[in-house]
């Protein structure tokens, strides 16, 4: 689950999702934006209990749901065989071209292609172009209204009511940087990657084999935790996670060391681990 712009994106939808949500307070009715990367089932088959219970607690408003066409496919048997939902599923497939999937005034979303055993997708999570911050103090000091703050964000100076002319710089910082999430799951080694997700601030990529059953990982088109941490040094990513462990290995910190020997800000995540992307100003103030 990833909380950007004050909204819930639901990313992924395996089974045991619904008592995930449960266990670590999460309330469902606040997910509007489903994004399902691929449909194999570790990814997928909490998607229709998910959205009964939804149903079930009297949603109306639409839940928008993003992933490969064959989605679409999937969620008609939903209609077929458990009756309508009281609520509209918008289905929404990553376009050809490059434009965003999701766009908000605040974030925009792009799908990434991935190489995997069927038709899958990551997704970069990004905020856009942010005004500047106004020095609190100064709102007071120079008495500028809420009309005048929106202007002042925005790189205007202020004129107070004796006509005087308050430079911007003296009103405002610079702004907080764009902060980006990417989510890359399920794929095979592929550092062409690095270029789409370069510089994001949190990467999660999938890590399922141990550099030792790469052959394995190479043939499922899946990747190792070594390779998951050649993605991320290339592209100069700020943090790592890495999750999606195959179970036969009994402890995935292996898997966690063999990828901090590449990239050493690297997690190995377990449920219910919670990660922020702290606000940092731009430089040049
Ligand atoms: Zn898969
Ligand atoms: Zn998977």
């Amino acid at each position: 689950m990833l909380k950007a712009d004050e909204r819930f994106f639901l990313i992924d939808c395996g089974e045991g999702t619904q008592m995930r949500l449960l266990k670590y307070g999460l309330n469902p009715a606040r997910i509007h934006h489903i994004f399902i990367s691929h449909l194999h089932g570790d990814h997928v088959f909490g998607l229709f209990g998910l959205l009964s219970t939804l149903g079930m607690i009297g949603r109306k408003v639409p839940v928008h749901l993003y992933g490969p066409h064959a989605l679409e496919e999937l969620m008609q048997y939903y209609s077929r065989f458990f009756g309508p939902l009281p609520f509209e599923l918008a289905f929404v497939s990553p376009p050809e071209n490059k434009n965003f999937i999701y766009e908000s005034d605040k974030i925009t979303v792009t799908a990434i292609p991935l190489k995997h055993r069927t038709p899958a997708f990551g997704y970069l999570f990004r905020e856009k172009d942010k005004p500047l911050n106004v020095i609190k103090e100064q709102i007071e000091a120079y008495g500028l209204g809420i009309a005048d703050v929106v202007k002042v964000k925005r790189g205007e100076d202020f004129i107070n009511e004796s006509g005087e002319l308050i430079p911007n710089s003296r009103l405002t910082y610079p702004p907080f940087h764009k902060r980006s999430y990417a989510y890359i799951s399920d794929t095979v080694f592929d550092p062409g990657l690095a270029e789409i997700v370069k510089g994001v601030d949190l990467l999660f990529h999938e890590a399922t084999f141990s550099e030792k059953d790469k052959k394995l990982a190479a043939q499922t088109l899946h990747s190792t935790a070594a390779q998951a941490a050649t993605v991320a040094k290339k592209a100069g990513v700020q943090k790592l996670l890495i999750g999606h462990f195959s179970t036969r290995y009994k402890d995935p910190l292996q898997l966690e060391a063999e990828a901090k020997e590449i990239f050493i800000n690297t997690v190995g995540v377990k449920d219910g681990d919670l990660y922020s992307v702290p606000l940092k100003r731009l430089s040049g103030e």
